[in-house]
């Protein structure tokens, strides 16, 4: 086993994801080596196509349903489609990857004592009655809508890594993600940063989902990746779950406005129907990140809007 002063043998799964990727691209920066795993459910060989060159990226296709036999010392475990569009698709796969995902890569930390970290998302809060969200409070999640398989799914592997921890000792990191957002998300990936960024610099119609009063709170993948190396580097006694996400709150208005003006566009904003079970309001009540991490989100919207339209001009062209 390593210390936390050494370089580690760091598993990611979700890697070929738009964080994955990001995480991986730190990670080797640091010397770690990387093994990515990725079934390309929504992943791209593209977001990592940069780092197979580099020595101690290694890219596996596998689907984390499946047991997987590999030494490692540390695991990120991001794998699940993430855009609702996405993870409604195949509802049951998106459920199995959560739960049977989230079963295998305990067990696979269990056999070789790796310390491992599960990205979980503010949607364990569901359409949130308290506000701003703190860990503490245990949501209003609808156990049978169509986003039940996402949030269902993700609260039954917090509570598996939890009982992972309590039963075998195991050494694991909760990590609840705000909705992130920056370069590498799919173009039609379907949330709603990349959907309104690449509408308005295809001059397509701007698709606000119901009157566009619900609120979130973006956070920039950078700032979200610190986040997570930052908690997986924490002692183990501390196991989370932490909220990590950017507390600036915009409604879906306000960002469609912002991105129009950005892009000197002149698309139109047009509504449509709000999906069922949206959440009104999200906003993170990130104290504990800041106490326990030293953590804060470094990147404005209006920054992180600049680069992610930087990147999306060129990817879309
Ligand atoms: P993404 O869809 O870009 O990445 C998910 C990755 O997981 C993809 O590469 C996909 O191919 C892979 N994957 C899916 N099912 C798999 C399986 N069965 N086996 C192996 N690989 C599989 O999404 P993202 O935004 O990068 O999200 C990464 C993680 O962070 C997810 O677990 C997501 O739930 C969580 N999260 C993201 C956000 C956000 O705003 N981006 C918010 C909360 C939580
Ligand atoms: N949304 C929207 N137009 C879009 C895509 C999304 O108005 O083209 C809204 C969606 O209804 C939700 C918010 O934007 O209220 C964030 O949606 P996203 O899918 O990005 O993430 P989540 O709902 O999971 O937070």
């Amino acid at each position: 086993m390593t210390n936390q002063f050494e370089l580690k043998r760091v598993l990611v799964t979700g890697g070929a994801g738009f964080i994955g990727s990001h995480l991986c691209e730190r990670l080797l920066d640091q010397g770690h080596e990387v093994l990515c795993v990725d079934n390309f459910y929504t992943g791209r060989r593209s977001n990592v196509a940069h780092l197979l060159a580099r020595p101690k990226f290694e890219l596996l296709r596998h689907d984390v349903t499946f047991p997987l036999y590999v030494e490692v010392d540390e695991i990120y475990n991001l794998a699940c489609p993430a855009s609702p569009i996405h993870y409604q698709f195949d509802p049951v796969q998106t459920t199995k990857t959560s739960v049977h995902g989230a079963i295998n890569m305990l067990g696979l930390a269990k056999r070789v004592k790796a310390k491992i970290l599960q990205a979980s998302t503010s949607e364990v809060y569901g359409d949130p009655a308290m506000h701003p969200q703190r860990e503490s409070y245990w949501g209003n999640v609808n156990p049978v809508g169509i986003r039940s398989c996402y949030d269902e799914g993700k609260r039954c592997a917090e509570t598996l890594f939890f009982d992972y921890h309590r039963q075998h000792n195991l050494r694991i990191k909760v990590a609840r993600i705000f909705n992130t957002y920056g370069p590498r998300m799919h173009p039609n990936d379907g949330r709603v940063v990349s959907n309104f960024i690449v509408q308005a610099l295809r001059g397509e119609d701007i698709t606000i989902y119901g009157q566009g009063q619900q609120t979130r709170s973006f956070c920039y993948v950078d700032d979200l990746v610190e986040g997570l190396m930052r908690l997986m580097a924490t002692d183990d006694d501390f196991t989370g779950p932490v909220n990590i996400g950017n507390p600036g709150e915009f409604s879906i208005r306000e960002l469609a406005e912002k991105v129009l003006a950005m892009t000197h566009s002149s698309s139109q904003l047009v509504f449509r129907p709000l999906p069922s079970d949206d959440p009104v309001r999200r906003c993170p009540d990130i104290s504990l990140a800041q106490s326990r991490l030293g953590w804060s989100p470094t990147v404005q919207l209006e920054t992180g809007l600049g680069r992610t339209i930087d990147y999306f001009t060129q990817a879309i062209a």
